[in-house]
């Protein structure tokens, strides 16, 4: 395939272009007004209890992968009196709340399902769906005893350090006061949802509703996939065609009388080749530390820095298998950094220009065709992948409305504008996301103090510092658990996961068997672990070139907020292999163990 390089760049530039808005993240806004309801837990009723005044030994402020993850393995280390704070009704996270029709995981389950090996847990699929990914959820939960201690339906609102006491003391709406001698944080990326700015949604007089609380009363169906029976006859409007959007079109396309699709921006689009997973060959692969091995084997791929076999063979190896194998045939004198990132551009344009002919090849109607391709580098969006979502258009009941970047208008009593033309519907669904540019507390929904009462949103002011994204000095005891500032591998979020849990775990032991009373990184640590982390590429999501969306904080510089996205420089593999080594070589160099 001949490609023209440089009409391509100007394609991708006027794309951009026409989308770059002066109110970045400022375009969206919180679910209040009619949606306020929704700031609570439409799933599961809250039960009355007692507030807490006791202690534990560890605080972990999160029930999703991450709180998860680490309870497994501080539990696995001997530490029983583990409490986990979850604003939700159970377990599960992002798992819990996104339980719209056709949600499964993007990733192939056995990377990006946590502890199945010690489960023992095959997952059904290649591609597991939500309800089995929250149902193992709850089995992890219960296999390592987190329910015992937990605090469900509990939103913290004040994490201060006690000086004097070396405890945390933890504050939540429940009206719970409880310390904790550390207190670990995994708040999650996306989960405080937004919507679009635009005038009217109140005004609606229609059913209305954000697709992480899907309402099933109204809609009819359940996550299991039965059908939505009750939008027979209805008019539907989703909004917005960003990851959420292509899992959740296909079932509403099947079951509304009309269904307009709003579209700003396309998503690339690739094939996903789901399949029940073959028993005879799970047992082949299942032997012990098989998922240590594939977790490390789909990172190698994926980062494109070893030359291995590829297991999992899916839509996100198949970006890096593609840059090595140009890079290969490279001659060694031409090996530049500058060469390898021309390479890599011109696999990426065929890789685009690929996902673009699979739309021609699928859609029928040209105009809708034309509308659905994607004119950007494939990492600027979040890459999806979906065997029903472009075929849904050649259903006659489904409308692709193209808002040729500008979004939709406004909503009215009786339906939503794009283009100046009002499409009445009975129903809108916000696929709009979630914030992602907003600063660590405010997502967090509480503040924490440390010594000397300094807050973390004062002393992130200047940008987000840690050592290896987790430990921050002026903070004792205390762990923050995701990618930033670490591997920053983020089509794997649960790897980043599952090493943080066990140098938690590996970290909490020693204190413990020590009889330290506090564990802190030193201000030099920090210093240089930034150092070193701002001496590398920055992220490879996003970029000034591409389109806006939350990967590029909707094309406006970050400064040093952006520091939240930053890895260590040698890649993600190095990050893991690196902090093996800190962590079982002794010291935990940085870290200061005080008595
Ligand atoms: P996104 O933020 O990715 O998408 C929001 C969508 O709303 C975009 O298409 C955006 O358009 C559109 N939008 C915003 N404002 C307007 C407007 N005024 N008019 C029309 N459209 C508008 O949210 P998602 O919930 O889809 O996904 C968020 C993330 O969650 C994913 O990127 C992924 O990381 C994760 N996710 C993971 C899944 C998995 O692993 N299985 C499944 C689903 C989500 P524009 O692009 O122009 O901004």
């Amino acid at each position: 395939m001949t490609v023209d390089k440089h009409a391509l760049r100007v394609k991708y530039r006027q794309e951009r272009d026409k989308r770059l808005r002066p109110d970045g993240n400022d375009q969206y806004v919180p679910l209040t007004g009619r949606f306020a309801s929704y700031a609570g837990d439409p799933y599961t009723p809250v039960t009355p209890r007692e507030p807490k005044s006791d202690h534990v030994t560890v605080v972990f402020v999160g029930g999703g992968f991450a709180g998860l993850l680490t309870g497994a393995r501080l539990k696995e280390a001997g530490i029983s009196d583990v409490r986990i704070v979850e604003k939700g009704g159970d377990v599960g996270g992002t798992w819990y709340w996104n339980r719209y029709p056709g949600a499964q995981c993007d990733t192939a389950s056995f990377v990006y399902m946590p502890l199945l090996e010690e489960l023992g847990h095959m997952p059904s699929e290649k591609y597991a769906h939500a309800p089995e990914i929250l149902e193992h959820c709850r089995n992890i939960a219960q296999h390592y005893g987190l329910y015992d201690n937990a605090l469900l339906h509990t939103t913290v609102t004040d994490l201060s350090w006690d000086d004097e006491q070396n405890v945390w003391i933890v504050r939540t709406d429940r009206g719970d006061r409880f310390t904790a001698r550390f207190a670990a944080m995994g708040v999650g990326p996306l989960h405080v949802p937004k919507l679009p700015g635009i005038p009217g949604i109140d005004l609606f007089r229609g059913h209305a509703f954000h697709t992480s609380r899907w309402d099933y009363a109204y809609t009819g169906g359940d996550p299991s996939g039965a059908p939505m029976d009750r939008l027979a006859g209805r008019r539907v409007a989703i909004i917005g065609t960003g990851a959420t959007a292509v899992q959740c079109v296909p079932r509403l396309a099947r079951a509304c009388a009309r269904l307009y699709v709003f579209q700003r921006t396309p998503s690339s689009v690739d094939a996903r080749g789901n399949r029940p997973t073959d028993p005879e060959w799970f047992a082949a692969i299942a032997t012990p530390g098989w998922q240590r091995r594939w977790l490390e084997n789909f990172t190698a791929v994926q980062t494109g820095g070893a030359d291995v076999d590829d297991l999992v063979m899916d839509g996100w190896t198949d970006i890096a298998r593609r840059v090595r194998a140009r890079i290969a045939v490279l001659p060694e004198d031409e090996r530049t950094p500058a060469r390898m990132l021309e390479v890599y551009e011109d696999s990426d344009f065929e890789k685009m220009a690929e996902i673009r002919a699979r739309v021609d090849a699928i859609v029928a109607d040209a105009e809708t065709a034309g509308s659905l391709k994607a004119w950007y580098r494939q990492l600027c969006k979040r890459p999806c992948f979906h065997d029903e979502y472009l075929q849904s258009f050649n259903l006659p009941g489904v409308r692709l409305v193209d808002t040729g970047g500008k979004g939709v208008e406004r909503v009215t009593e009786t339906g939503v504008v794009a283009a100046g033309r009002e499409y009445p519907v009975d129903c809108v669904i916000y696929a709009s996301g979630f914030e992602v540019g907003t600063g660590f507390t405010r997502r967090a929904g509480f503040e924490v103090r440390g010594r000397g009462g300094v807050r973390l949103s004062e002393y992130w002011a200047g940008g987000m510092r840690t050592l290896h994204g987790t430990h921050v000095h002026g903070f004792p005891n205390a762990f923050i658990v995701q990618p930033g500032q670490g591997a920053n591998l983020l089509s794997n979020i649960p790897h980043n996961l599952t090493e943080s849990g066990q140098t938690i775990a590996m970290i909490v032991r020693r204190a413990l068997e020590g009889g330290f009373t506090r564990v802190e990184v030193g201000e030099q640590a920090e210093d240089a672990w930034m150092e070193l982390l701002l001496s590398g590429p920055g992220s490879p999501l996003g970029g000034p070139d591409c389109t806006p969306g939350y990967y590029n904080n909707e094309g406006q510089d970050l400064g040093p907020r952006g520091w939240l996205n930053v890895g260590y420089p040698y890649g993600a593999s190095a990050y893991f292999a690196y902090l093996d080594h800190w962590r079982t070589a002794g010291g935990f160099a940085g870290l200061d163990f005080t008595k």
